[in-house]
């Protein structure tokens, strides 16, 4: 008994200390993942959150002021803040180029001043979002102050009227103020496009979708429509035709447009209307091409379509609009054989959304340049995205106002070809073929993806047979290789992707000359001496395509460009989209606040007061 009751009594001391290693190691281990967990959200949050916590301890901004008792042309000149050693950087515009340019500059590069007309940066994917409120407009827009306030920099509300080239400096006005003129070192136009007309009458009666005020007038009229339509007083046909709402242009946005004026309809208007009144609700498409989302893959633009049908939708094809009055809209249909017949429908509601054309900064400052800049639809600028005509590169521009102009390689033909084949001979073996291949990816990045596909196709450009490419053949392939090099699609993540490039080549700019006398002195040389010495040291652009998204109404399509396409019309792409979107946002702020209204969506529905 006594042995038993001390070999438990041995037991329980035993125990005690391996109880307490067992507490200890519990402990530990709860402590190791709460510090894991709140380390992992503390990175997580720094790192979406970074410009903010960086901007936290920033000075504001110093006031402007004006040169005293100068004029240029007419105009008082503004002085902008300039430090010694450092360039002034003046960037037009406050979207997805100048923004990214922005974000990515280090905080003591340039003294940095931004003019925009509007003092916010609109996340335009989800701008159809806001016109039906799914989304809060104050959820897709992050204000340019504090996006500058990382560097510091100044921000002067007004849009740029004029541009001397000469004295580096930019005429800005605001409605009903004063113009003065800013002066730069270096310029960034990110000045955006504006809508095309294709020749349509009657544009005053359409919406655009461009702006946030463009959104918050769209969501009245949807409003306004619906309780005009549920009115005693409101006569049959009319309700029918205010409850028409017609979409001019097929591409995303209008495509986006209506599927979210769908999840509308469905997902809320039909608790809060009659039935007799939401049967007579009518979404038309007008596409002049013949498939909706048609700078998408077929199997996307078919989706859609078939989606749309689903959906009730009605997508008309191969027409274009005409006019559009104020109750009514007129287009013409092209049929297969060539003919032609005119459509008339009542309309209560129309959103233009057709394509883009020059915003008239971009036109006077191509107008400026009339020797190089040709181009009816961009700015013209060089693979450092630097506007074509400025002799010493100190003027870039990026997003929808430009387009980058590679060099071809059928212009260098005869450098191409001589480095390719073997001294002594005058064609290109299969061997010396693939050896060309890499080295030219390399000396022509944005020829590279191109270049590459060809490495297997000897046989096909080797259409004599003989096992070898002659400089005939070598013309044909190169002549292939160029016609590949399309201009890059007027796209957000082409205007960040440039502003993310820009920004970092102009940091590392201002460091070599910062610590390089010998390539600074070499660059005060001349304009064209300053152009070389920078283009040597920052590398050309190179875009890189991550896909198109599509929101389609509970569906959505992924087009990532390499013959890959994702479509799916459930809850979980919707989510996917949403998610996507969620990640790309540029502040922390705007991050909560679009989570919180698509929480407040899923819990309340959207909201349905005209205001
Ligand atoms: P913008 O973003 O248009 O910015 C131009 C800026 O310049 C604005 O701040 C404007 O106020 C300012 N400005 C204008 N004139 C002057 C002046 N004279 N002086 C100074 N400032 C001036 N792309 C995608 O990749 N995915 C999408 O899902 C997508 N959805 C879209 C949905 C909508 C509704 C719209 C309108 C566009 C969408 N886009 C999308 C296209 C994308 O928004 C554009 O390609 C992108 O905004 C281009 O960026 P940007 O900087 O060139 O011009
Ligand atoms: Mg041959």
């Amino acid at each position: 008994m006594s042995q038993r009751r001390d070999g438990a009594a041995a037991m329980t001391t035993q125990a005690e200390p391996e109880t307490g290693r067992e507490g200890r190691r519990g402990f530990t281990r709860t402590l190791a993942y709460w510090t894991i967990g709140t380390g992992t959200l503390a990175a997580t949050l720094y790192h979406v959150g970074k410009d903010e916590i960086e901007a936290f301890d920033t000075e504001p901004p110093q006031e402007l002021t004006l040169v005293p008792d100068t004029l240029h042309n007419g105009h008082p000149i503004v002085q902008t803040p300039h430090t010694e050693g450092r360039e002034r950087l003046v960037v037009l515009g406050s979207g997805w180029g100048a923004v990214s340019t922005l974000k990515a500059l280090e905080c003591d590069a340039y003294d940095v001043t931004v003019i925009s007309p509007d003092n916010y940066f609109i996340f335009t994917p989800l701008l159809p979002s806001v016109t039906v409120g799914t989304v809060e407009f104050r959820s897709v827009l992050e204000a340019i102050r504090r996006i500058i306030k990382r560097t510091r920099g100044s921000y002067i509300e007004a849009a740029a009227v004029d541009i001397d080239l000469e004295r580096k400096m930019v005429l800005v006005k605001q409605t009903g103020e004063e113009m003065a003129w800013v002066p730069y070192d270096r310029l960034v136009v990110g000045v955006g496009a504006q809508s095309i007309t294709h020749g349509a009458t009657g544009l005053e009666f359409c919406h655009k979708l461009k702006t946030i005020n463009d959104a918050r007038s769209i969501r009245q009229h949807i409003m306004a429509n619906f309780e005009k339509a549920v009115r005693p007083t409101t006569p049959l046909e009319e309700k029918q035709r205010l409850l028409t709402f017609v979409v001019c242009g097929g591409g995303p946005t209008g495509c986006e447009f209506a599927a979210e004026l769908y999840d509308f309809l469905t997902e809320d208007l039909k608790h809060y209307f009659p039935k007799a009144v939401q049967k007579m609700v009518k979404v038309v498409i007008v596409q002049s091409q013949d498939h909706i989302l048609n700078m998408m893959d077929s199997v996307i633009s078919e989706f859609a379509e078939r989606e749309f049908a689903r959906h009730h939708m009605t997508v008309i094809t191969n027409s274009r609009v005409q006019s559009i009055g104020e109750t009514s809209l007129k287009y013409s249909t092209k049929h297969a054989d060539g003919s032609e017949t005119e459509h008339e429908i009542p309309q209560g509601f129309v959103l233009w959304s057709t394509g883009l054309s020059l915003a008239p900064f971009t036109k006077l400052l191509c107008d400026k340049l009339p020797n190089v800049q040709k181009n009816q639809h961009a700015i013209t600028v060089d693979e450092h995205l630097r506007v074509k005509g400025v002799a010493d590169g100190s003027v870039y521009a990026l997003g929808d106002c430009a387009t980058v102009e590679y060099p071809h390689l059928l212009n260098h033909i005869t450098e191409l070809f001589d480095s390719a084949h073997h001294a002594g001979s005058t064609e290109i073996t299969r061997a010396e073929f693939h050896v060309f291949i890499k080295e030219t990816a390399a000396k022509y990045p944005n020829a590279a993806g191109h270049l590459h596909s060809l490495e297997r196709d000897f046989d096909v450009f080797d259409t004599d047979h003989n096992g070898c490419i002659s400089i005939d053949e070598f013309e044909h392939m190169l002549e292939y290789v160029d016609s590949k090099l399309t201009a890059l699609p007027a796209l957000a993540q082409v205007a960040s992707q440039e502003g993310v490039y820009l920004g970092h080549g102009l940091n590392h700019l201002a460091a070599t000359y910062a610590s390089d006398e010998d390539t600074r002195l070499r660059a005060e040389a001349s304009p064209e001496a300053r152009r070389g010495v920078e283009a040597h040291a920052v590398g050309p652009f190179m875009y890189h395509h991550r896909g198109t998204l599509a929101y389609l109404g509970r569906a959505a399509a992924a087009d990532f460009g390499d013959g890959r396409a994702f479509r799916g019309s459930n809850l979980a792409a919707k989510y996917l989209w949403r998610s996507v979107y969620w990640s790309q946002q540029v502040s922390l702020r705007t991050r909560l606040l679009l989570a919180m209204d698509w929480l407040k969506e899923l819990l309340f529905g959207r909201d349905i007061s005209k205001f």
